[in-house]
């Protein structure tokens, strides 16, 4: 995806770099970090293409292209990011991975930047990653959630036993919503409730909180750290992310004997949740004493409010109701906007569908294991909402567009 008004306004702070001068690419590559932060960017890719070098901003989880430099560059950039993060500048044959704390440029943030190289056909390809969205979203009520599910997550919390299952596919932020989960736990008890992670690796410092990292060459890995974990006397347990049945069976024995465990699993659908957790050999039993709620979720980009919203746009005012008339497309009205550069977004939300698996259908169905279709259909004569159906009320409400459900969630 191309955006004019990004790439533009990069290429004339370009011009007004020297040149000429000695330190050229150490300014260059201050500039690329500085104007990358300050769009908001999570990822800066510099690729080497045969003729050129390229660069893409990831913005609000979207890849843009925003400039390309002459291919001499393109071993100077890398280089330069190398020594800013400690890397071996001599080694180009190998891919490495280094960090650059307290990250100063000159509009005065700061903040930790990973920086990992890859040799690929035409010299090295350098990733910045610049912040994580956790960022972001550091509270449930940080998240954009639906209201009915973050209140009704919020009670689940409150528990003494259980499985409360964050589900999606990789980078829908169910990890994100953990850690805000953690939190509000944090809040709600303090130091009255154990709370320990068992994670791989360890993503983001919870204060308040007990976290370790597996070392699976050492053995200790998800499976029995949990078993190890349970004579630690926790109250709360939350296990990174749910992948084989060794895992999964620990977590659930763990629910089963009063501990309320928190995790993620990687499926596309709530439903998908439960037929993947009984083909991984979980005893339907086992699910239905302990499963308390399954969450999937999905991160949307927000329409900018700025340029698309009810603001005045030249001269304009564009009504609510205007709105509501074209609902599902975007409408940056302005390229130059000042919030989302012309894209027409401005930052994400979380938005989820709950499956409750004590509602008396779906507890039977999860008993005499249904497949996935029919479990569906049982969970939406039940009143369950799906994430589609969430989507299209978004889209209603010009919240998001029928584009970017498009590109979320497909369109099946
Ligand atoms: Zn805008």
């Amino acid at each position: 995806m191309k955006s004019a008004s990004i790439a533009e306004q990069f290429s004339v702070s370009l011009r007004e770099l020297k040149t000429q001068s000695d330190d050229h690419v150490p300014l260059l590559v201050d500039l690329i970090l500085a104007q990358a932060r300050r769009h908001r960017a999570s990822d800066v890719h510099l690729i080497p293409a045969e003729d050129r070098l390229l660069m893409q901003w990831r913005i609000d989880g979207v890849l843009h292209s925003v400039a390309s430099f002459d291919a001499d560059l393109s071993p100077k950039v890398v280089a330069r990011l190398k020594v800013m993060s400690g890397l071996l500048t001599y080694r180009s044959d190998v891919p490495q991975e280094g960090r650059v704390s307290k990250f100063n440029v000159h509009d005065g943030v700061e903040g930790e930047v990973r920086v990992t190289t890859f040799p690929t056909l035409y010299g090295e390809k350098a990733a910045v990653r610049l912040f994580a969205e956790t960022d972001q979203f550091q509270r449930l009520s940080d998240l954009g959630l639906p209201d009915d599910i973050a209140a009704s997550l919020k009670d689940m919390l409150q528990a003494t036993s259980g499985v409360v299952l964050m589900t999606g596919p990789s980078g829908s932020g169910k990890t994100t919503t953990i850690y805000a989960c953690l939190r509000e736990i944090v809040d709600m008890f303090g130091d009255s409730k154990s709370i320990m992670t068992l994670e791989d690796p360890v993503e983001v410092v919870v204060p308040g909180v007990t976290q370790s990292q597996v070392r699976p060459h050492v053995g200790f890995d998800l499976a029995t750290g949990l078993k190890s974990m349970m004579r630690q006397d926790p109250d709360v347990i939350m296990v990174g992310e749910i992948r084989d049945p060794e895992t999964a069976e620990c977590a659930f024995q763990a629910a089963l004997t009063g501990h309320l465990v928190l995790t993620t699993f990687h499926a596309g659908s709530s439903v998908e949740a439960i037929t993947r957790l009984l083909d991984l050999g979980i005893e339907p039993y086992l699910l239905r004493s302990t499963l308390r709620a399954v969450v999937c979720q999905r991160l949307l980009r927000e329409v900018c409010s700025h340029c698309s919203g009810s603001e005045s746009v030249g001269g304009k005012l564009k009504t609510s109701s205007e709105l509501l008339d074209k609902p599902g497309s975007v409408t940056a009205l302005s390229d130059s906007c000042s919030q989302c550069g012309g894209l027409g977004y401005h930052g994400r939300f979380v938005t989820a569908e709950v499956l409750d698996p004590n509602q008396p259908e779906i507890a039977a169905a999860i008993l005499s294991r249904v497949d996935s279709h029919a479990l569906q259909s049982i969970a939406n004569a039940a009143g369950a909402v799906t994430l589609r159906a969430r989507a299209a009320e978004l889209i209603k409400f010009g919240r998001t567009t029928q584009e970017e459900v498009f590109r979320v969630l497909g369109n099946h």
